[in-house]
């Protein structure tokens, strides 16, 4: 008899959650460029959203998937990193949806990898809106895919690991002890300006100077460059090729199976023959 007590209490809970005029957000990946790798559910999303608040990674063509009277509104650019400090972004989503609107903030990649997507999440919920988290394809997934960089293979990495390599000076607070195994993939999110500083810290806690390791500019859509080289040239050869942000960094034996694998777009016309 006990549970015939709590069934009609817990369904007067979940049907008095959702009245009509309510607005929540859905803090949404947009997935790494590509406007054909965004989930169904974000499409879905997108053509019902009021309000679109979105980044500066992401492109017009994702933009589109968002119906002609949803209010756009850019969160950052690609020219000033900080365009708008995280807490306005909060406030934004949160008065957004006090007002009542269907709130879609879109995000590069995943929301929740390097994409403050748990500080948006954690400020809903301390403000009592209501939310939903839709994951994307991350940087690392997508770009590696499109490059032809298996993150693992049974033969060289049984491992990946995903860190940030945006510094703020060149003392880097990475654990370098841990990035420099064999047998394991290192993606490197936001690491172009330490680029130099990353293969250097590598080498000199154990990976071997030949190590392959790559960078990927704008994986995923058809400015995608791919340079490929080792940790002792890939920083001159990136230098040399005029790589500019966003990109991905690769370390690991996989690497040098974008030889072989390339598929997307141009054949790797950089490589590291
Ligand atoms: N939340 C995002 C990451 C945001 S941090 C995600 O899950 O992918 C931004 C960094 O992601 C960039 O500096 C770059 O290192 C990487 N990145 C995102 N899109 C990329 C792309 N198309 N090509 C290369 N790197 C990309």
């Amino acid at each position: 008899m006990d549970t015939m007590v709590d069934l009609p209490e817990w369904i007067v809970r979940a049907s008095g959650q959702a009245s009509p005029q309510r607005g929540r957000v859905a803090l949404v990946g947009a997935g790494p460029g590509d406007p054909e790798l965004l989930t169904l559910r974000a499409a879905r999303l997108l053509r019902d959203a009021d309000a679109v608040v979105y980044d500066f990674l992401v492109g017009p063509e994702v933009l589109d998937f968002a119906g002609p009277h949803a209010e756009r509104i850019c969160a950052g650019k690609r020219s000033s990193r900080h365009s708008m400090p995280q807490h306005e972004i909060n406030a934004l989503l949160v008065r957004l949806a006090r007002e009542g609107r269907r709130v879609v903030r879109l995000k590069g990649g995943d929301p929740f990898v390097f994409g403050r997507g748990g500080e948006e999440a954690q400020a809903l919920a301390e403000a009592g809106i209501d939310f939903e988290i839709v994951p994307g394809v991350t940087a690392a997934c997508g770009v590696t895919a499109y490059a032809g960089i298996p993150l693992t293979h049974r033969d060289h990495a049984q491992s990946c690991l995903f860190v940030t390599g945006h510094m703020k000076d060149d003392r880097a607070d990475l654990d370098w002890p841990a990035l420099a195994r064999e047998r394991q993939t290192v993606v490197i999110y936001m690491g172009l300006a330490a680029l130099g500083h990353i293969c250097a810290q590598l080498v000199a806690h154990g990976l071997r100077a030949d190590m392959p390791a790559a960078v990927v500019q704008q994986g995923t859509l058809p400015e995608q460059r791919v340079v490929t080289g080792t940790l002792a040239d890939l920083p001159q050869r990136v230098a040399a090729a005029g790589l500019t942000a966003p990109c991905l960094i690769v370390v690991g034996e996989v690497v040098q199976l974008h030889h072989q694998l390339a598929w997307f777009g141009l054949p790797a016309q950089a490589a590291a023959g």
